[in-house]
C-alpha cells in the first residue's frame, strides 16, 4: 500500500486525511480487520488543513485553562464549570485512543505527537480576578481538576510563566495552572494513522485525489474523484462514506444532496499568529496560557500565548488574530466558496446570521486589517515586555463554522460540532470546529455508536472497543470513578511518556 493505492469497491470511503478521518478509519480497522477502507486526500501529502501543527493551536483541549469554556454563572453567583468537566472526560477519550495506538504499534513515538505542557489561566483586573477566582473554586472541588492551583501573587505567577509579568503595571492578577495538561500535534497524528491503516490488508489512501461528487445507490454511494496528477476522473463505491474534509466538508454534504443537510450553511474564520522561535525566549515560557476574550471577539478567538512542540521545534505562538476570509480550505479553497455555498434552503439563515453578527463581521475585517503595532500591543497585555523584532506573523488555518437552521432564527453562529448521518447510516459529515481535534476521539465514537451501533454489541466488538477507549461506556466524571479514571489516565500517560 502507498499514498496512491486504490481499493476498489471498499466496505468504506473516507474523505480528507485530518485526525477525524483517520481517527474513524483506525477505529474502524480496529474493530473489523476483514474491513476494507479507501481514503481521499486532494493536497499532495497527508493532513495539511486544520490538523497541521502549524494551523491550529496544538492544545490538547481538556478545560483545564480555557475560560472561554465557562463563560456563565450559576444562580448563586459562582462560576457554571460544566462545561469544563464534560470536556475534560472527552479528551480522556483521546488521551486513552492516543495511548492505545502508541501500545499497539500504530503510532511509533509519543514525542511525536503529545508533549506535556502545564496549562495556565491567566488574567487581569479585579473583575477578572473574581471570575478566576470562584471558576477555580467550582472546579477545584471536582476530582478532574483536583491538582489545579491558584494564586493571586506575582511572584508565584511569575515562576510559573515569567513573561506574564516583567514589565506589567500594578493592577490585580491572578492564574490558575495545572502540571498535567499537553501540546499535540494533531497532524503527526493524523499522519500516522493514515500510514497504519495503508499497510494494512485491504486498505488504502491516495493523496492528490479530489472528491467531486456523490451519488446515492441502492447499495450505498458512489463517489467521483478527480486525479489531480493526470487530471483523470474515477468512480469508486462503498457501502459507507465519512466526509471528513474540514471546510471542504459543507460543498460535499450539499453534493451528497441528503435531506439532513438541508438548511446547513458555512461561515469561515480565518486565523493568524505571532510566531517567536528565539530560543531565549522561548525557554522562559514553557506553558499554555489562556486569558479572556476581548469585546466582539469570538470565543475561540480568546488570546493565548503556547509553547509548541512541533517536529522536534520548540517555538511561542500568540493569537489568534481572526480574520475575514471566504475561502473554506488554505490549499484548494477558492473565495468563492462562501457565494458557492449558498443554497436556497440556507440564504436565510445566512442572511439572519449575517445580520445578527454585524459586530462579529466587523471585529474579523478589523482583525484582519490590523497593522503589526496594534497586534503587538494585544500581545503585551500577555506578555508586557514583547519586542516587535522578536515576532513575525504566520497563517493559521481556517474554521467554517456550521449554521443550522435554528441558528438562523436565533441570529448566532453556531460555535460547535455537528455530526450528521443519513437515516440509513451509509453516510456521516462532520461540520464545524470547535472544540475539535482533541475530542475527535469522542467525536468519532458517536459516529461509530450512530452508524455501526450493532457492532459493539458483540462479545468481540465490545472488546476490541475497550481495548480503545476503555472508557467508552463509562462515565467518569460521576464522583464514584475517580480512582478508575486516575487509573486509566496513568495507563495512557505512562504509554504516551506524559509522566
Ligand atoms: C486557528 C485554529 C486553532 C485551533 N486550535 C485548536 C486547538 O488548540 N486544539 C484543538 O483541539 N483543536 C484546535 N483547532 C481545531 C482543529 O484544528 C480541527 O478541529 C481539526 O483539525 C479538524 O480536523 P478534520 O480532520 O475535521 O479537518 P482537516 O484537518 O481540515 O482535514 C480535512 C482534510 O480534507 C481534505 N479535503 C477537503 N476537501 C476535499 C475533497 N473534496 N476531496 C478530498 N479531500 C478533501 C483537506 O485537504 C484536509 O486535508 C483549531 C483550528 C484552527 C483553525
Amino acid at each position: 500500500m502507498n499514498a496512491t493505492s486504490h481499493i476498489e469497491n471498499p466496505d468504506v470511503i473516507l474523505i480528507g486525511s485530518g485526525i477525524m478521518s483517520a481517527t474513524l478509519g483506525t477505529v474502524l480497522k480496529s474493530l473489523r480487520p476483514e474491513l476494507k477502507i479507501q481514503l481521499y486526500e486532494v493536497t499532495d501529502e497527508l493532513a495539511q488543513e486544520s490538523s497541521n501543527g502549524w494551523n491550529n493551536a496544538g492544545t490538547g483541549h481538556a478545560g483545564i485553562c480555557e475560560v472561554s469554556y465557562t463563560p456563565n454563572r450559576r444562580p448563586d453567583g459562582e462560576v457554571d464549570v460544566a462545561k469544563a468537566i464534560s470536556i475534560f472526560e472527552e479528551f480522556e477519550h483521546s488521551k486513552y485512543f492516543w495511548g492505545y495506538a502508541v501500545r499497539e504499534g500504530i503510532i511509533d513515538d509519543p514525542k511525536t505527537i503529545i508533549n506535556p505542557v502545564p496549562h495556565i489561566s491567566f488574567v487581569y483586573g479585579q473583575e477578572q480576578v473574581d471570575f478566576l477566582r470562584s471558576r477555580y473554586h467550582g472546579m477545584s472541588q471536582h476530582h478532574f481538576f483536583r491538582d489545579m492551583q491558584y494564586t493571586e501573587d506575582r511572584k508565584l505567577i511569575s515562576q510559573w510563566a515569567p513573561l506574564l509579568v516583567g514589565g506589567r503595571a500594578d493592577i490585580p492578577i491572578a492564574a490558575t495552572k495545572m502540571e498535567r495538561g499537553t501540546d499535540v500535534n494533531f497532524g503527526a497524528i493524523a499522519r500516522q494513522l493514515v500510514q497504519w491503516l495503508g499497510r494494512q490488508t485491504g486498505c488504502g489512501y491516495a493523496c492528490q485525489h479530489r472528491v467531486t461528487r456523490l451519488n446515492r445507490t441502492s447499495n450505498g454511494w458512489d463517489i467521483g474523484i478527480r486525479d489531480l496528477k493526470n487530471g483523470r476522473s474515477i468512480t469508486n463505491s462503498a457501502k459507507f462514506v465519512f466526509i471528513g474534509a474540514g471546510g471542504g466538508s459543507l460543498p460535499l454534504l450539499q453534493k451528497a444532496n441528503i435531506p439532513e443537510g438541508k438548511g446547513f450553511g458555512g461561515f469561515p474564520i480565518g486565523g493568524q499568529w505571532l510566531i517567536c522561535r528565539k530560543p531565549e525566549i522561548v525557554k522562559q515560557h514553557g506553558a499554555k496560557v489562556y486569558g479572556l476574550s476581548p469585546g466582539a471577539a469570538p470565543t475561540m478567538a480568546v488570546p493565548h500565548l503556547d509553547t509548541r512542540i512541533i517536529d522536534g521545534e520548540e517555538a511561542l505562538l500568540f493569537g489568534p488574530y481572526a480574520a475575514w476570509t471566504t475561502k473554506f480550505l488554505h490549499q484548494g479553497g477558492s473565495l468563492l466558496d462562501l457565494p458557492g455555498s449558498m443554497r436556497w434552503d440556507n440564504l436565510s439563515s445566512l442572511i439572519k446570521v449575517g445580520l445578527h453578527n454585524i459586530p462579529l463581521v466587523g471585529y474579523l475585517i478589523q482583525q484582519g486589517l490590523q497593522s503589526m503595532s496594534t497586534r503587538m500591543k494585544e500581545l503585551r497585555n500577555f506578555y508586557p515586555d514583547a519586542k516587535t523584532e522578536d515576532w513575525e506573523l504566520i497563517d493559521a488555518g481556517i474554521r467554517v463554522q456550521a449554521i443550522k437552521k435554528q441558528d438562523g432564527d436565533a441570529g448566532i453562529v453556531h460555535f460547535g460540532t455537528e455530526v450528521l448521518s443519513d437515516e440509513d447510516k451509509t453516510i456521516s459529515v462532520l461540520l464545524g470546529a470547535s472544540p475539535g481535534a482533541s475530542v475527535s476521539a469522542n467525536i468519532i465514537l458517536e459516529i461509530v455508536q450512530d452508524c455501526f451501533g450493532d457492532w459493539l454489541e458483540t462479545d468481540d466488538g465490545h472488546q476490541r472497543m475497550k481495548k480503545m477507549i476503555p472508557s467508552f461506556d463509562e462515565t467518569l466524571m460521576d464522583p464514584d470513578m475517580a480512582d478508575r479514571q486516575a487509573a486509566l489516565s496513568e495507563q495512557a500517560e505512562r504509554s504516551l511518556q506524559l509522566l
